[in-house]
């Protein structure tokens, strides 16, 4: 039974207990009260006198500590209140109401949040200033699809380590503009006054157009490098786009989407080395393994087919198919976008970071900015202690992407220890407030220095006279209809 420290126990063995006096075993007379999760029982015993006080769990200055620590074990886990009130309601638990829970998490864990993550963060960035030519990535996540989204976090991952450096929630209309350049902005720049001008040599994302711009204009001595991942999922699009027309192109995707990643991970870094190689492509696809380039005689980069199984492969007889597969692979656009594809890296762990996001804050939820920002702090805690587990073989899993079903690495379970801490943490600081640094200045390290919009829709909101009035001509109007 190690790690239990509390067990739940049925109201009527406990009211049991507290009938009879514990120094004279006479009946006592007993009070019961109850705050939140915790009992207290006051019994005074009819024969002595003795009187006693008892509590379901210690309390700390006539605080039950416990309710503290209930409620942020329930928010840490990443549930929510009216879940856990479901659970509570149909089994008759003691428990709190929406009101103090939302105070326990306000006044103990977002303190103790925040400072863990500026904790941590201080300490990832020593750690990345005793080191040259850092290599991050950065991606932006919506909480909704397209342009309606409220918030833009902005999330900046170490290539060497897998760990969030820094991120920053950013809502609608904290600026003017779209979100994702601007956030990418602000996080990077705070980054760089971090560690210092030229420790970051490669910044990696995905291809959004005005972040590269951003990009270009504010960073010039940083090389902005694109995600392989996000340019083969485009490609892969594309391809299946010509290949209803063109049904010989269907059999080859997989192959060209693959020849990215073949590419830019055997390319050393060079641009020409990758554009060659991939312009080898456009030679073997139509079954040609060597060819000549002005003097020189180049071939593929693969080994030599078995005549039989060369035979089986249908290479690209089709004029009209490959010169739609050409226009595809081989325009100045995206040949540019591949240049950025040298050096083989990938923002496919800052995928995974936005999966734990999903844990601690579903999308079909709303939630006010300060609760998204702990809500974030947590998916980080989780992600950046659960980095480097070690794989422990493969499982099943179905690529909506490939519609097939592929085999992918399976990770030693993750680690909860990191929660339990906290837990501590909370219980330290609930017992003895006032140790941390002012909530001002740490809200302020973390958020950009603007004030939170009340209301994100553009259109104002009316008076209630207004909305009782509009609602009234509706009604008669409806009225009218049924008549
Ligand atoms: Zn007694
Ligand atoms: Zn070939």
């Amino acid at each position: 039974m190690i790690g239990i420290k509390f067990v739940i126990v049925d109201i009527c063995q406990l009211d049991t207990l507290m009938q009879h006096c514990s120094v004279c075993a006479s009946i006592n007379s007993v009070e019961r009260k109850r705050v939140g999760s915790v009992i207290t029982y006051h019994t005074r015993c009819f024969k002595h006198d003795h009187q006693f006080s008892w509590s379901t769990t210690p309390k700390e200055k006539n605080t039950p500590i416990f309710n503290i620590l209930l409620a942020a074990a329930i928010f840490c886990a990443g549930i929510g209140y009216t879940t856990i009130r479901k659970m509570t309601d149909a089994i008759g638990l003691a428990f709190f109401s929406h009101q103090t829970f939302y105070s326990h998490i306000n006044n103990f864990t977002a303190p103790i949040l925040r400072h863990s993550w500026i904790r941590m963060r201080e300490e990832i960035f020593k750690d990345l200033q005793s080191k040259d030519d850092l290599v991050v990535s950065g991606d932006a996540r919506f909480d909704s699809p397209g342009h309606s989204a409220k918030y833009a976090l902005y999330s900046i991952m170490s290539n060497f380590n897998n760990k969030i450096i820094d991120f920053v929630l950013w809502q609608k209309g904290f600026l003017p503009g779209e979100m994702e350049s601007k956030s990418c902005a602000y996080v990077f720049n705070r980054l760089v006054e971090k560690l210092g001008v030229g420790k970051v040599r490669i910044f990696c994302t995905d291809r959004n157009p005005s972040v590269a711009k951003m990009m270009r204009e504010n960073f010039k001595d940083v090389e902005h490098a694109f995600d392989v991942w996000h340019l083969a999922k485009g490609l892969r699009k594309k391809l299946i786009a010509v290949a209803k027309k063109h049904k010989q192109i269907e059999g080859w995707i997989e192959a060209i989407v693959n020849h990215i990643w073949h590419v830019s991970s055997t390319c050393g870094g060079d641009s020409d080395t990758l554009l060659e190689k991939w312009n080898s492509m456009l030679y073997h696809i139509r079954g040609k393994h060597q060819w000549k380039e002005g003097k020189e005689t180049k071939t593929c980069d693969h080994r030599t087919y078995e005549d039989e199984s060369e035979a089986k492969i249908d290479w690209i007889t089709d004029e009209s198919a490959f010169a739609a597969l050409k226009k595809v692979t081989h325009n100045t656009r995206f040949l540019n976008q591949l240049k950025h594809c040298k050096h083989f890296v990938h923002t496919g762990n800052l995928e995974s970071f936005h999966n734990v996001i999903l844990v601690y804050a579903s999308k079909r939820v709303h939630f006010f900015y300060e609760n998204m920002l702990l809500k974030t702090i947590l998916a980080v805690l989780d992600h950046n202690h659960n980095t480097g587990r070690a794989s422990v073989g493969t499982k099943t899993t179905f690529s909506k992407l490939r519609k097939t079903y592929q085999l992918e690495t399976k990770y030693e379970e993750k680690c909860n220890e990191w929660r339990a801490n906290l837990l501590e943490e909370i219980e330290k600081y609930a017992k003895s407030p006032g140790l941390l640094g002012t909530e001002e200045e740490e809200i302020l390290i973390l958020s950009p220095p603007h004030d939170v919009p009340r209301n994100i829709n553009s259109v104002p909101l009316p008076s209630r006279e207004e909305l009782e009035l509009r609602r009234n001509i509706r009604m008669r109007a409806a009225e009218h209809q049924i008549e």
